[in-house]
């Protein structure tokens, strides 16, 4: 099958045939964290989400080439650290570091490269520096601003109405609504308190939008792929980075914006003083697997509100159970023999299932429809021992097919310092938590580091009692069940 995705366009704001700008490969650009605290799960909902498409684009047979920004210069990043009396770097880095150890742990494919915003002040200058020249940014007591009423196309993406603009009203702040469109900063002056870069545009720093158009054509050209974000990077962040770009460079800066919709907890926004504000590592304390949290971002429609709750986590806890408990069952198949025909067009069927779903604007209901349905069907095969080995591996290397893309039953390996890092490795049914392996992993590879050896030998022994045995290899720590789970 050759591969045809579609995909909603934000700009046309409609469903289009995805045609790459090179042949056979995808220039991906993510709207990353912004470092000033520790993400959230409404975060990691739209990190999934991207990640799901670029395991498609991965699937069927593109190159991705996938940028991801960090913003650790920005009103709130400087607000924090001044809050906290120390320098930008040092209070990014906690945060930059919590990004990339629950990106490793949600088996989120890692951007090819992650550029910071405070070590890209160049590209921001030179991009600032032609809009001046081409008359679309003015200086205003020391700041510089683009002037939006000079870019005709202004709030396409986020089809706002321009009729109330008061032409020259401009606003330092990196985020407002649409009420209150205006012409923004690219370049603020120093203020008291404030990081302040000695640059030819002038002293001073950068507003938020300017580092996603000057990172992203820094890496993937003037005119890209794919742009992704949240619904609340429509406006004003994209609408602004349009701006920039297009209007430095007079050519298309994107070809397909495409947004996922946000994550609400019980049916309300996210906030700290509403108690419903969740951190990966909050959900994972209550005992959950990390993989269950990925299988409940990646299973609700990307363009469909998801309306996190503890029920909505069991049961997709549940669904990969089941998967993992069939996977278990197939390797059991012990009869000799060619594969069933049946077999192998219901594999066929699944196969086709799960591509079309995806292909067509990542329709995951479809996608996992497919697999369920297989799994259905399968199961009287299996229970009346009908099934050949031939047809369980078949169908297991199905299911390990399909994980490639979703990334919802890989066996975490440690590596020898501690981090964990994923692969897409099918292994056998869940009824242990995973994350209580990892962490006994985690404590006996802390140990050996102390040189506590024995401590570590009875982590080994007890996760040994509990069927799971460790390997360690020159990656790191590896773990597989040696029989049955035990629950
Ligand atoms: P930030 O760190 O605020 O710059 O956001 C990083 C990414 O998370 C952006 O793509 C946002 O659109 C996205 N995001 C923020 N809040 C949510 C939410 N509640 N649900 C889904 N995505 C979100
Ligand atoms: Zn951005």
């Amino acid at each position: 099958m050759a591969a045809m995705i579609r995909l909603h366009n934000t700009l046309s704001g409609r469903v289009e045939e995805f045609v790459p700008i090179e042949s056979g490969s995808v220039k991906l650009y993510t709207c990353g964290p912004t470092v000033y605290d520790f993400p959230h799960i409404g975060n990691w909902r739209s990190y999934v989400f991207e990640d799901l498409l670029k395991r498609l684009f991965l699937y069927r047979g593109f190159r991705v080439l996938h940028v991801m920004n960090i913003t650790d210069v920005d009103d709130k990043t400087i607000r924090g650290a001044n809050a906290k009396g120390v320098g930008l770097d040092e209070y990014t880095k906690p945060f930059i570091e919590a990004f990339a150890r629950d990106r490793d742990v949600l088996a989120i494919l890692p951007a090819d490269v992650y550029p910071r915003a405070t070590a890209h002040i160049e590209e921001m200058v030179v991009l600032i520096e032609a809009l001046l020249r081409k008359g679309f940014a003015y200086r205003k007591d020391g700041s510089i601003y683009f002037a939006i009423d000079k870019f005709p196309a202004y709030g396409r993406l986020s089809k706002i109405n321009l009729e109330d603009l008061r032409p020259g009203s401009h606003a330092d702040a990196d985020e407002y609504a649409k009420e209150s469109v205006h012409d923004f900063a690219l370049w603020k002056a120093p203020k008291e308190g404030e990081p302040v870069w000695e640059t030819r545009i002038g002293p001073g720093r950068p507003g938020w939008h300017i580092e996603c158009s000057a990172m992203s054509s820094r890496y993937l050209g003037r005119t890209f792929d794919i742009h992704c974000g949240g619904v609340d990077n429509i406006f004003p962040h994209h609408e602004n980075e349009i701006a920039q770009s297009e209007a430095a460079t007079g050519v298309t800066f994107v070809n397909y914006w495409v947004h996922g919709h946000h994550l609400v907890v019980d049916g309300e926004k996210m906030s700290k003083s509403k108690g419903n504000f969740y951190t990966l590592t909050d959900i994972l304390e209550k005992g959950y697997d990390p993989l269950d949290v990925r299988y409940l971002l990646v299973a609700t429609h990307y363009r469909k509100m998801l309306n996190f709750t503890f029920e909505a986590l069991d049961q997709a806890r549940t669904a990969r159970r089941r998967i993992g408990n069939f996977l278990g069952e197939l390797r059991a198949a012990a009869q000799d023999g060619p594969s069933d025909p049946a077999v192998v067009r219901m594999v066929d069927e699944a196969r086709a299932g799960f591509v079309t779903g995806l292909e067509d604007d990542l329709n995951i209901s479809e996608a996992l429809a497919a697999v369920f349905t297989l799994i259905k069907s399968a199961y009287p095969l299996l229970t009346r021992s009908e099934m050949t080995k031939a047809d369980g591996s078949l169908i297991s290397e199905f299911v390990a097919e399909a994980d490639k893309v979703l990334g919802v039953r890989p066996s975490p390996v440690v590596s020898a310092s501690g981090k964990i890092n994923a692969t897409s490795e099918l292994s056998g049914a869940v009824t242990v938590i995973e994350a209580e392996i990892l962490a006994k992993i985690e404590a006996r590879q802390k140990a050996r580091a102390g040189r506590d050896f024995k401590r570590a030998d009875e982590i080994r022994d007890e996760l040994l009692e509990a069927g799971i045995v460790l390997e360690d290899t020159k990656d790191g720590v590896r773990w597989k069940r040696t029989g049955p789970p035990k629950s």
